[in-house]
């Protein structure tokens, strides 16, 4: 891509311009997805706490994006997804556990 502000050839992947240091990934922000929306579903669906660091994460990405850090805010988003399921499974089990043991006292009720 062309750099905007002073027409330099840059790599299609740089996020600056490599003369001018211009930021040219406007297109990158919306690239990365912050799983705010997955994080935010799994607190209040399973588990609070996991869930919140989720929150906490994904609302890094577009902070670290805007600030030039695209390694940064790809992390954080990765680290929002990776809290986010972990939060998902854990409430999941915990579910499936209670869910085993209701059925289990319902059973021991009939008999
Ligand atoms: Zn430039």
């Amino acid at each position: 891509m062309y750099c905007r502000k002073c027409g330099t050839q840059n790599d299609d992947n740089a996020y600056k311009c490599v003369r001018c240091s211009e930021l040219l990934q406007a297109v990158a922000l919306k690239q990365i997805d912050n799983n705010l929306v997955l994080a935010i579903f799994v607190t209040i669906l399973c588990c609070l706490p996991l869930g919140v660091v989720g929150i906490v994460h994904a609302a890094q990405v577009n902070a670290k994006a805007q600030a030039g850090d695209i390694a940064g805010a790809e992390e954080s988003a990765r680290k929002a997804r990776t809290w986010s399921l972990w939060a998902l499974g854990i409430g999941l089990a915990g579910f499936t556990v209670y869910a085993l043991i209701a059925i289990g006292a319902t059973i021991a009720e009939t008999r």
